[in-house]
C-alpha cells in the first residue's frame, strides 16, 4: 500500500478547503452553480483519498466496501428522487451527519489512545467528545422527525405543550451536569453519562423540531443543515482531522447565514425558530370564515382573459413541480410574447419545496433570468397588472399572512396577487396547501379557479392562445 506523508496530505486538505470555498460561493448564482457542484466533487475526492493514503490507516479494503456501497447507494437514490423529494433527502442525510458524529464520540472516548493523554490534553478531548455527541443526537433525531413531516408521515402543525421551554431548560442543566460527571469518570466509566445525554439530546431534537410549524419548515431544513455542519467540525476535533473541521464549520456557517436569510424573508424569528419556536406567537387556533363565493372558469375563457391582457405575471408554486409544468408554461410565455404581451415570473422564497426550488425548475426550462423577479421586486407592479396566473402555488399567495392574525402564516410576506385585475389560481381542487391553512385569495371578488393538474391546463390554454 503506498501511503503518503504529512505534509502532502495538509497540502491536499488545503487545495481540497479551496475548492470547497469556490464550490459554495459559485452556488449563489445559478450561471455557476453546476460548475461550482463540479468542485465541490474534485475536493470531496482530493478529500477522501488523502484521508485514506494517509499513514496509520488501516483496513483499506473495509474502506474501500464502505465507500462502494455507499456510492452505489448515494448514486441511484440521487437517480431515483424526484425533485420535489429534494427536501426530505436533504434532511434524512443530515441525519446521517448527526448519527456520524455520534459514533465518532463515542470511538473516540472508548480508543485506548486518547486515554494516555496528558491530562489538560485529556480533559479538552472529552470535552470535544461530549459537545460533538451533543450536537450529533440533536441533529440525528431533528433531521428524522423533519424528514418525517416533510413526507408527510408527522404531523405538520406545531406540537406545542405546556412548559415546554421549563422542560428544554432542565433536560439542558442536566445534560451539563452530566458533562461534569462524564469529565470526571475514571477511564472509560463515563460511558454511562454519554448515553444518557445521548437520549436526552435525542429528546431535545425531537422536541425542538415537533414545535415547529409546517409553513417554518425551510427555515428547520436550512438549520439543522447548519447543525450537520458543527457536528461534523466537532467529529473533526475529535479525530485531529483539520479538513473535516473546516468542510464542517463552511457547512456550519453557510447553513446559519442562509438560515437567518430565510428567517428575514418570512419575517420570522430566528432564534424563535433554532429554540423550537421559542417566543412565536401563537395562533389561536380559530380558523378565519371566509367570506365570498368561489367561482371558476374554462381553459378558453383563460385563453380569452389573456388574449385581452396588456401585462401578465406568473406565480408558480409546488404543483407546478409537482405536474412538471414548466416546458409548456414557457411555451406559452413566448407565445404571449410574441403577441407582444410583458410577462414576468414572480417567485416567492419559499415557494415549492426547498430554497430556490422554482428558480432551479423554471432554469431548467430556459426561462431567461430578467423575466424571473423576486416577490419584493413584483410586488409593487402588481396593481398595474392585468391577469395573475398562480400556478399550483398556493400559501405563498394567501392574504391571510397579512390580515388574519389567527393564521399560522400570519406575518410572513406573501406574493400580493389580489392587487391584480384578475387573478386566475390554477389547482386540482379547494385544497389546502403546505401550511394546511385555509385561502381567502380564492373567494375574492377578482379571482377565478382553473380546476385542473397544471400542465394539462396549460397545454389546453396554449392550445386556445395558437388557435
Ligand atoms: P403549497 O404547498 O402552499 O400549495 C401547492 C398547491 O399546489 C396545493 O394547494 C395543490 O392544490 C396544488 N397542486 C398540487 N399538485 C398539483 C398539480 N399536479 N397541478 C396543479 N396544482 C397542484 O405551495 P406553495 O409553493 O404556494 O408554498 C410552499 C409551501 O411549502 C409553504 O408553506 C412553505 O413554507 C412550504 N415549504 C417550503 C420549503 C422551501 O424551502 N421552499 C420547504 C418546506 C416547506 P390541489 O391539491 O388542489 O391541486
Amino acid at each position: 500500500m503506498i501511503f503518503i506523508e504529512k505534509e502532502i496530505q495538509t497540502a491536499a486538505y488545503l487545495f481540497a478547503s479551496i475548492l470547497f470555498i469556490l464550490s459554495l460561493g459559485g452556488l449563489s448564482s445559478q450561471e455557476s452553480a453546476k460548475r461550482s457542484v463540479f468542485y465541490g466533487i474534485v475536493g470531496m475526492g482530493i478529500a477522501i483519498l488523502a484521508t485514506v493514503l494517509g499513514k496509520g490507516v488501516e483496513g483499506h479494503i473495509y474502506i474501500i466496501g464502505a465507500i462502494s456501497a455507499a456510492a452505489i447507494i448515494g448514486t441511484l437514490l440521487a437517480r431515483k428522487v424526484e425533485m420535489t423529494s429534494m427536501p426530505q433527502l436533504v434532511a434524512i442525510l443530515h441525519s446521517f451527519v448527526g448519527l456520524a458524529a455520534v459514533l465518532v464520540g463515542y470511538g473516540s472516548y472508548l480508543d485506548p489512545a486518547a486515554h494516555k493523554l496528558s491530562s489538560s490534553e485529556h480533559t479538552i478531548h472529552l470535552v470535544e467528545v461530549f459537545i460533538g455527541v451533543f450536537i450529533g443526537a440533536i441533529t440525528f433525531t431533528g433531521s428524522i422527525v423533519a424528514w418525517g413531516k416533510l413526507e408527510g408521515k408527522i404531523m405538520s402543525k406545531p406540537l406545542l405543550y405546556p412548559g415546554r421551554h421549563a422542560v428544554n431548560i432542565v433536560l439542558l442543566l442536566t445534560s451539563i451536569v452530566l458533562g461534569v460527571m462524564f469529565a470526571g469518570a475514571e477511564g472509560t466509566n463515563g460511558m454511562i453519562y454519554l448515553y444518557i445525554m445521548t437520549a436526552i439530546a435525542g429528546f431535545i431534537g425531537v422536541m425542538l423540531v415537533m414545535a415547529i410549524g409546517g409553513a417554518d419548515m425551510p427555515v428547520v431544513v436550512s438549520m439543522l443543515n447548519s447543525y450537520s455542519g458543527w457536528a461534523a467540525s466537532a467529529a473533526g476535533f475529535m479525530l485531529g482531522n483539520d479538513l473535516l473541521i473546516v468542510t464542517g464549520a463552511l457547512v456550519g456557517s453557510s447553513g446559519a447565514i442562509l438560515s437567518i436569510i430565510m428567517c428575514e424573508a418570512m419575517n420570522r424569528s430566528f432564534f424563535s425558530v433554532i429554540l423550537g419556536g421559542f417566543g412565536a406567537v401563537t395562533s389561536s387556533g380559530e380558523a378565519a370564515v371566509m367570506e365570498g363565493e368561489v367561482t371558476s372558469l374554462t381553459h378558453e375563457e383563460v385563453a380569452d382573459l389573456l388574449k385581452e391582457a396588456k401585462s401578465i405575471v406568473i406565480v408558480p408554486g409546488y404543483g407546478m413541480a409537482v405536474a412538471k409544468a414548466q416546458y409548456p408554461i414557457y411555451d406559452m410565455v413566448k407565445t404571449l410574447q410574441k403577441a407582444g404581451k410583458k410577462v414576468r415570473f414572480a417567485i416567492h422564497p419559499v415557494a415549492g419545496r426547498l430554497p430556490g426550488h422554482m428558480n432551479v425548475l423554471l432554469a431548467e426550462a430556459h426561462v431567461p433570468y430578467d423575466i424571473v423577479l423576486e416577490m419584493d421586486e413584483i410586488n409593487p407592479d402588481l396593481p398595474d397588472t392585468d391577469v395573475v396566473m398562480v400556478i399550483g402555488a398556493n400559501d405563498v399567495v394567501n392574504p391571510g399572512a397579512q390580515d388574519d392574525p389567527s393564521s399560522p402564516i400570519y406575518g410572513m410576506p406573501v406574493i400580493e396577487a389580489w392587487k391584480a385585475e384578475k387573478v386566475i389560481i390554477m389547482k386540482r381542487s379547494m385544497s389546502v396547501g403546505y401550511a394546511g391553512v385555509e385561502n381567502p385569495l380564492f373567494y375574492k371578488p377578482n379571482a377565478e379557479m382553473l380546476y385542473g393538474d397544471a400542465k394539462d391546463s396549460v397545454e389546453k390554454i396554449l392550445g386556445f392562445l395558437k388557435a
